[in-house]
C-alpha cells in the first residue's frame, strides 16, 4: 500500500503518536446503516398481519424457511436470545441434573447459562493458543461418567476443529450443540458450523453478524420429526403447536424462549445481507492476518486448519519474550496510533468469574456443583489463560476499507517494532 510506504520511511512517522509522533490513522473507519427500507418493508408488513405471534404470523417461519436453506438444514427453532437457543438445545439434548457438559472457558456468558439453569456442572477444556478453540485432546481429557454433551464455541468466527471433537463425541456417546452466536457462515472443511454436531445455536443480538435487537436460533440437524418436535417445545413452554394442533401438557419444565414477529421480520431482511457481511469479514482479517504475519512478537488470529473464518472480531496475541512493553501498554499506545482496539477479551476465563469461583449460581446455595464437590482453581486451562492475558482484540466490520485494514497492520507493526526488544526498531 503506498500509504503504508510513506509511513514506513522518516523518524517522525516511526515515534509512537503515544509519545507524541505522528498518528497512523488519518482517516475515519469505515461505518454504514445495518438496517435499511427493507427491514422498515418487513416490519410494516408483520404490523399488517394483526398478529405479532410468531405461530400466526408469516414472518419468523419465513424467516427460518430462508435460514433453513442458507444452511441446507431441514429443521430450525427461532428463540429470543442466543442463550435461549443454546439453553433450548441442552434440552433437546437431554440434559439433566447433575450431568456434566464440556465447554470453552472463553466465551460469552451465555454458553454456560442454560448448562447452570439445566442443573447441569459446566466442565471446561483448554484451547489451542493461536485458533482460541478447544482442542479435541483437552476435551477428551475432561470425560468422566457424568458426560453428557459438549458445547463447542467456535470463537469470534473462527470454526474449532470439528473432526476431532466429533471423534471423541461419537467414541463416547455425547450430543455435541455447536455454539455459533459469533460464526455466521464460517465453514470447516467446506461445511458450515451449526450443521455438523447434533444441534446449531445462533444469536441475533445487536453485536453479532447480523441483528433482530434480540433473538436466535437452534438447527436440529439430526432432520428427525421428533427432535424437531421436541426442540420446538422447549422454546416455548413445553406446549406442542404444531398446524392447527396445540397441546398444553407440559411433561417438563421448558420457558417461554419465542421469537416475536417483529424480530422475524428484521431478520429476513438481514438475512439477505448475511452472505456479503461474512465474506467482507473474512476477507478483512484475512488480509490482515497477511499483513501481520512475520512481525517479531505479535501471532496472528490463526484459522483452524481446513476452517473459513468470518472475524467477528481479530485477536492478536503478543509474546511476552519478544517485546519489551506489557500488554495494556501495547494496546494504548496502539489506540494513541488512532487504531481502534481493546486489551484482552474477556478479563479472565469464564471459570476464574465470581460465580464459578463462588460456586453460587442460586443464591445461598452450591447447587448443582455440589453434587460432585468441584471446584474451578486456577491454572485449569493454562493456554486460555495465557490467551486471555497476551491478548489484543482489533474490531472487525463489513464497512471497514482496504485502507482501515493497511492502517491497522502499519500500527501494529510500528508498535511492535518500538518495542522489539530484539531492537530491530528502526530509527
Ligand atoms: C452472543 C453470544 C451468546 C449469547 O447470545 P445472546 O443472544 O446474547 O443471548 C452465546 N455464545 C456466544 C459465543 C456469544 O458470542
Amino acid at each position: 500500500m503506498v500509504i503504508s510506504e510513506k509511513r514506513g520511511i522518516g523518524m517522525e512517522y516511526d515515534k509512537l503518536a503515544i509519545l507524541g509522533g505522528t498518528r497512523i490513522k488519518e482517516t475515519a473507519f469505515g461505518t454504514g446503516s445495518r438496517f435499511g427500507e427493507e427491514e422498515v418493508k418487513e416490519l410494516v408488513e408483520a404490523l399488517n398481519q394483526n398478529t405479532l405471534f410468531y405461530h400466526f404470523g408469516g414472518k419468523v417461519k419465513q424467516f427460518l424457511d430462508k435460514f433453513n436453506e442458507i444452511y441446507g438444514v431441514k429443521y430450525s427453532v427461532a428463540t429470543s436470545s442466543g442463550t435461549a437457543a443454546i439453553h433450548v438445545a441442552l434440552c433437546a439434548a437431554g440434559i439433566s441434573v447433575g450431568d456434566e457438559v464440556i465447554t470453552s472457558p472463553i466465551t460469552d456468558a451465555g454458553t454456560v447459562i442454560g448448562i447452570l439453569y439445566q442443573n447441569a456442572i459446566p466442565i471446561f477444556a483448554d484451547l489451542d493458543p493461536h485458533t482460541y478453540n478447544m482442542t479435541a485432546a483437552s476435551v477428551k481429557s475432561r470425560i468422566t461418567p457424568r458426560t453428557k454433551a459438549i458445547v463447542v464455541v467456535h470463537l469470534a468466527g473462527n470454526p474449532a476443529d470439528m473432526d476431532g471433537i466429533m471423534e471423541v463425541a461419537r467414541e463416547h456417546g455425547l450430543k455435541v450443540i455447536e455454539d455459533c452466536a459469533q460464526s455466521y457462515m464460517a465453514t470447516y472443511k467446506g461445511r458450515l458450523v451449526g450443521t455438523i454436531g447434533d444441534y446449531g445455536c445462533f444469536s441475533t443480538n445487536d453485536f453479532k453478524h447480523i441483528s433482530t435487537g434480540d433473538g436466535g436460533m437452534v438447527t436440529v440437524n439430526s432432520a428427525s420429526e421428533a427432535d424437531y418436535q421436541r426442540t420446538h417445545a422447549f422454546a416455548d413452554k413445553n406446549y406442542s403447536r404444531f398446524g392447527s394442533q396445540l397441546h398444553r401438557e407440559p411433561h417438563l419444565l421448558a420457558p417461554n424462549y419465542r421469537m416475536t414477529e417483529l424480530q422475524g421480520a428484521v431478520g429476513i431482511a438481514q438475512l439477505s445481507k448475511l452472505a456479503s457481511i461474512c465474506d467482507a469479514r473474512g476477507r478483512h482479517g484475512d488480509s490482515l492476518t497477511a499483513a501481520v504475519s512475520g512481525i517479531p512478537g505479535v501471532e496472528p488470529h490463526q484459522v483452524t486448519a481446513g476452517g473459513r473464518c468470518t472475524y467477528w472480531f481479530y485477536m492478536l496475541t503478543l509474546d511476552p519474550a519478544v517485546l519489551s512493553c506489557t500488554r495494556d501498554e501495547f494496546a494504548q499506545a496502539l489506540e494513541a496510533e488512532g487504531i481502534l482496539c481493546s486489551a484482552g477479551y474477556i478479563p479472565q476465563p469464564v471459570y476464574l468469574q465470581p460465580l464459578f469461583q463462588r460456586r453460587e449460581a442460586y443464591v445461598g446455595s452450591h447447587f448443582p456443583f455440589d453434587i460432585t464437590g468441584i471446584t474451578y482453581d486456577e491454572g485449569l486451562c493454562p493456554a486460555a489463560e495465557h490467551i486471555l492475558k497476551q491478548a489484543v482484540k482489533l474490531p472487525i466490520s463489513e464497512f471497514f476499507t482496504d485502507q482501515d485494514i493497511a492502517d491497522m497492520a502499519a500500527g501494529i507493526r510500528k508498535v511492535a517494532a518500538h518495542y522489539s526488544k530484539s531492537g530491530s526498531r528502526v530509527v
